[in-house]
């Protein structure tokens, strides 16, 4: 067999190590798409098909990969981590390739071209005789799963839209859909009917908000027109209704919903629902109404994770073509973490700004820029989220902060947040000392002397100290 086979077959069985420690979601997300490169005098190239994942892969899973891969194969020494089509051995140093914002990322072809996407509506909305496009919303062409990031807090939600929309037969019925505001319940409803639109034209489906869905009720009232409005509805394949907690307390709304539901469902026509809170929490939901939404699956949408957030970011640098450079979306992911809606507001802000004044994106810039943004959350900050942040960044266990261990790897770390907590509090160098497993106060003294030298020579450290520094001063 050739080199580059028996390289393949090898990798193969790494990936599937990989998948199992991992997971299927994390797998999916950022291993799934790595392909193996050459091997040459030890060092084994792994291909990424972005930069964004390429500087993840290298800082979560290269290590791991390595380390999988020279039990395959002795002769693999050292793991490289390069972007598919960069011609060039990728070892400049970030800073170097990181110039104006608006170059498109060329080193970086997109997974999934957006430009693929049809955007056009498909004949099933746009019949007017029967009178669908009045009913259903415009879908954003940005919604589709292609461009939905998945991990911990949506992947149940995710894999039950792409279930209801893979689907020859209805799974469940309802699918309801339930999260807080900006966690991406909508996009997953616009996404579920991008898809059975590409897949089968013929199916109708509808899309509305419970609002435009009251309004409507309440104009074929007016005009006396129930039976059309009714018969709209009783014709259609899919119905999703979005923000159903809108018609909580319209009783007639209510009541007309829910036998447009059953009819639906008695028909075995798929019915997807989403709300802020779960069918049993509705309140002014008719009792009978709520049991029934709760009939089919619900799955429910999680606040973010900073893992997620910082792919949502990355996904979205690389879409726009905007050369972010990851320190700044660790950023944004660790001090935005209200919804995703808000992260792209501050992302976007970020971008155009830098496109206007024609400068490249720095972390200095950034918080310039969120001033306002981050301004509100903006408080005292306490050792004990340093320890956290810092622990977190250095991916070691929090309790290293006051263990006895003297590794490098962990002392290193807790010399950062020493240093921190005398910068960014009022606490004595003995009160910190205490804080971390009761050392001396010359242990802190020397740590905040250690790191101010290292800062000095070392700008890779001097980086990260300040990246931690401004993530807990906001
Ligand atoms: P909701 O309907 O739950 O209030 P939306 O679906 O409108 O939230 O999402 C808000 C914004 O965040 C949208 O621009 C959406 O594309 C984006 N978004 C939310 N979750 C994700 C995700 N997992 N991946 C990519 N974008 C997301
Ligand atoms: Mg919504």
């Amino acid at each position: 067999m050739s080199v580059q086979g028996s390289l393949d077959q090898q990798w193969a069985r790494v990936r599937g190590r990989l998948k199992d420690e991992v997971g299927e979601t994390a797998y999916r997300s950022w291993l799934k798409p790595l392909t193996v490169g050459s091997l040459d005098g030890g060092q084994l190239r792994i291909l990424v098909p972005t930069r964004f994942m390429r500087d993840w892969i290298r800082t979560h899973y290269a290590d791991r990969i390595r380390a999988l891969f020279s039990g395959e194969n002795p002769g693999v020494q050292t793991v490289e981590i390069v972007v598919a089509s960069a011609a060039r051995p990728d070892n400049t140093p970030p800073a170097n390739d990181m110039p104006a914002v608006t170059t498109p990322v060329q080193a970086a072809p997109k997974p999934e071209p957006v430009t693929e996407l049809v955007i056009e509506p498909s004949p099933s909305l746009v019949v007017v005789e029967d009178r669908t496009d009045e009913m259903s919303a415009p879908l954003d062409p940005r919604f589709t799963f292609e461009n939905f990031v998945v991990g911990k807090p949506n992947e149940l939600a995710f894999a039950a839209a792409r279930r209801v929309a893979d689907a020859q037969a209805v799974p469940f019925n309802p699918l309801f859909l339930y999260g807080g505001v900006g966690l991406g319940k909508t996009h997953l409803m616009h996404a579920i009917a991008w898809a059975i639109r590409k897949k089968d034209p013929s199916r109708r489906v509808i899309y509305l908000s419970a609002e435009k869905f009251m309004y409507q009720f309440i104009r074929a009232l007016r005009f006396k027109d129930t039976m059309a409005f009714k018969e709209q509805f009783r014709s259609v394949d899919v119905l999703m209704i979005d923000d159903v907690q809108f018609i909580s307390g319209k009783d007639s709304t209510q009541e007309e919903f829910f036998h447009t539901f059953n009819a639906l469902v008695d028909q075995n026509r798929q019915v997807i629902i989403s709300a802020d809170k779960s069918p049993s929490d509705l309140e002014g939901m008719e009792e009978r109404l709520r049991s029934r939404l709760g009939w089919g699956l619900v799955a429910d949408i999680h606040p973010t994770t900073y893992e997620l957030r910082l792919g949502i970011l990355g996904q979205k640098a690389d879409r726009i073509g905007a050369k972010v450079p990851p320190k700044v979306l660790e950023f944004l992911a660790h001090k935005i973490t209200s919804n995703v809606r808000e992260l792209e507001g501050a992302l976007n802000r970020i971008v155009a700004h830098a496109e206007l004044v024609g400068r490249a994106i720095t972390l200095e810039s950034a918080q310039d820029v969120l001033h306002d943004l981050l301004r509100a959350s903006n408080r005292r900050v306490t050792i004990e989220e340093i320890q956290k942040k810092v622990a977190e960044h250095f991916n070691i266990r929090l309790a290293d902060m006051s263990s006895a261990r003297r590794a490098r790897a962990v002392a290193r770390p807790r010399q950062v947040a020493m240093y921190l907590a005398k910068q960014l509090t009022q606490r004595s160098l003995p009160e910190i000392g205490r804080k971390f497993g009761d050392r001396d106060h010359t242990t802190v003294m020397h740590a905040v002397r250690k790191v101010d030298e290292l800062c000095g020579t070392d700008p890779a450290f001097a980086e990260d100290v300040e990246l931690l520094r401004r993530m807990l001063e906001g």
